[in-house]
């Protein structure tokens, strides 16, 4: 499907700028336009791949290209006065031709924290496109300020999305890497595959001859509400070779391809999802097989298809192809949709709401040190 990447803040503009270099690479053609926001001149300029005349800078009245610290109110704030300036930039988008909007924000800092709901907001406002929010949770040793503005955001965000698909970067951190090291890692496993699931929407019908692809509709009913997580497995296939063991002489294995299908399934919803959950709470689900034409075989898909409905009593289990020549992987997405039982979200709320508490407790204590330091019992007069 086509989509209106908006990268907001620093985490935002670099997941977008990643997503651009990736439709490249697999020549996805799921990228329409591609727009960052930031209120920080420099994380601008670092980009590589979003057009210059599509990065809009915000709050210069304010912060002058400082950036809002991790402010997230004073990042909501610039960003209702400066919605004009983001507008202009979506006024250049051919908006006719979108599927959705996919607005991208780390949601533990300040302007993509605080930003990215606003923008949420004011797209719903004006078009009728599904607006879905891509939202990065800060890891848990980020420290509590990281934690609750992510809660905060996280509250506002999912109320302003047609759905939020969330990534939490304290699952996938490695350890022994530098931050920029693991950043630049996890940027591509986010990609890869929220990049996969919105291509498959995306395939000519004359390309690759497929049994059944996916639609962009399918996706768009999967994400009909709610929290959404990924979940993805591959695994290499020798494709090809006179004595390829998975040939026979008709062609390919196909119990062996079906069984691989199932398992890879299985693996993707069981395995380690974009944001940890229990696959049973899932509302909604869409299982998608990807890799080379001839070993993406219909009774794998539809096996792993129906394993997923009874993982999750859901009957709204959607399942398709998207076939991808030159690959010698094979790979499953499952996309679970309206996912309710999601213990990071609720530990995150946890601290988040202590501490909000310390931060309240410190702040009154502060100012009554402060009242007590200059006060002198009346005995000193202030100059005026
Ligand atoms: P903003 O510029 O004020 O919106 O804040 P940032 O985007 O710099 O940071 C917000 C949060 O995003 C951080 O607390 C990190 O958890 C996360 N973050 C920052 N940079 C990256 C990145 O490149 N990739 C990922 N996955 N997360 C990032």
């Amino acid at each position: 499907m086509k989509l209106a990447l908006i990268g907001f803040g620093q985490a935002g503009g670099k997941v977008v700028d990643e997503f651009v270099a990736y439709e490249d690479e697999i020549g996805g053609g799921f990228v329409e336009a591609a727009v960052a926001v930031n209120s920080a001149t420099a994380d601008l300029k670092g980009l590589e791949n979003v057009r210059t005349e599509n990065r809009v800078l915000i709050g210069q009245a304010r912060v002058k290209g400082h950036g809002v610290g991790a402010d997230n109110e004073l990042g909501a704030t610039v960003t209702e006065e400066d919605i004009d300036e983001i507008q202009g930039a979506i006024d250049r988008i051919p908006v006719h031709e979108i599927d959705a909007f996919l607005v991208v924000a780390g949601m533990g800092g300040g302007t993509g924290s605080g930003g990215a709901p606003v923008l949420a907001k004011h797209l719903k406002r004006i078009y009728n496109e599904p607006v879905y929010g891509l939202g990065i949770l800060p890891a848990t040793d980020e420290g509590g300020i990281y934690t609750l503005n992510a809660a905060r955001s996280f509250q506002t965000f999912v109320r302003e999305v047609d759905n939020l698909l969330v990534f939490d970067n304290d699952v996938w951190r490695s350890a022994g890497e530098s931050v920029e090291d693991g950043y630049s890692r996890i940027n591509r496993e986010i990609v890869e595959r929220f990049g996969l699931l919105f291509a498959a929407g995306e395939i000519d019908e004359d390309d690759d001859v497929a049994e059944s692809v996916v639609d962009s509709s399918e996706i768009i009913n999967t994400l009909e509400g709610g929290v959404s997580t990924i979940g993805y497995a591959r695994e290499t296939v020798d494709t090809g070779g006179l004595l390829s063991s998975f040939r026979d002489d008709d062609g390919f294995d196909e119990g062996q391809a079906t069984n691989r299908m199932t398992s890879l399934v299985r693996k993707a919803a069981l395995g380690r999802l974009t944001l940890p959950c229990d696959v049973s709470s899932a509302d909604r689900g869409l299982v998608v097989a990807t890799g080379p034409a001839e070993h993406l075989n219909r009774k794998g898909v539809e096996r792993g298809r129906q394993w997923l409905e009874d993982e999750t009593g859901s009957m709204e289990i959607r399942g398709g192809d998207y076939p991808l020549s030159d690959r010698d992987e094979v790979g499953a997405i499952v996309l679970l949709s309206g996912v309710t039982d999601v213990p990071r979200v609720d530990q995150l709320q946890q601290v988040a709401i202590e501490a909000q508490e310390t931060t309240e407790s410190v702040r009154a204590n502060a100012q009554d040190e402060f009242a007590s330091l200059i006060d002198t019992g009346g005995e000193l007069d202030a100059l005026f």
